[in-house]
């Protein structure tokens, strides 16, 4: 089963991840590759961090499940291998969604936003964007609401994050519940 996490920047998705695969043992939250540089407070191994040409030979070579260019970088999914008996949790910008869905994948899409405007803003800011960067997201942000909608997505606000996680996690539970029922 697959999991689609997306949402515009800032608005918690990947803390919404790092979380769901804490409370669901048998998910697996799959790595991204990424030209974009680290940012200084973030993890080594939140992404696998790569130049351009080691990208474009991945892309090449086929190893992405499906790949986008956001704000200048590089970001893809490589082809997901969980181990026996896991769902796996992909938390991708629309654009990847988008990619999932004309491949006929079949998947529980999940739209994560932040309460307002404001509040997306202030989360940025928060974790060291520029401003131009907060702009910037902040103006795709409403391309993607539009393009959620048209992939069916469930939209989750982001208010108090333990409540998202709680209300995702319902979500993927009914969702894998039906599945089994086929
Ligand atoms: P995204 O992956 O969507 O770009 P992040 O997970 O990096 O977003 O979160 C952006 C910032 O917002 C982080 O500093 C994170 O700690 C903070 N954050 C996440 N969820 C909440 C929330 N519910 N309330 C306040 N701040 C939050
Ligand atoms: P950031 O630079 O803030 O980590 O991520 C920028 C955007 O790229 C976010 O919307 C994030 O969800 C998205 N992203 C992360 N990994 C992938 C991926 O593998 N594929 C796609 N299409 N988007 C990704």
């Amino acid at each position: 089963m697959l999991i689609v996490v997306s949402g515009p920047g800032g608005v918690g998705k990947g803390t919404i991840a790092e979380l769901l695969v804490e409370v669901h043992d048998n998910l697996w939250l799959s790595k991204s590759w990424t030209t974009r540089s680290r940012r200084d407070e973030e993890l080594e191994d939140s992404y696998l961090f790569v130049d351009r040409e080691a990208f474009e030979q991945a892309i090449e070579e086929g190893e992405f499940l499906e790949w986008a260019e956001f704000h200048g970088n590089l970001y893809g999914t490589p082809w997901p291998s969980p181990p026996e008996g896991h769902d796996v949790l992909l938390e991708i910008d629309v654009q990847g969604a988008q990619s999932v869905n004309k491949q006929g994948l079949e998947c529980l899409m999940v739209f994560v936003d932040a309460p307002t405007i404001e509040d997306q803003a202030l989360r940025l800011r928060g974790r060291g964007d520029s401003e131009e960067e907060v702009q910037r997201r902040i103006k795709e942000g409403e391309r993607e609401r539009s393009d959620a909608t048209d992939l069916g997505a469930i939209f989750v606000v982001n208010d108090d994050l333990d409540k998202a996680v709680a209300e995702i996690s319902t979500i993927i539970s009914s969702y894998r519940d039906r599945e089994e029922k086929g």
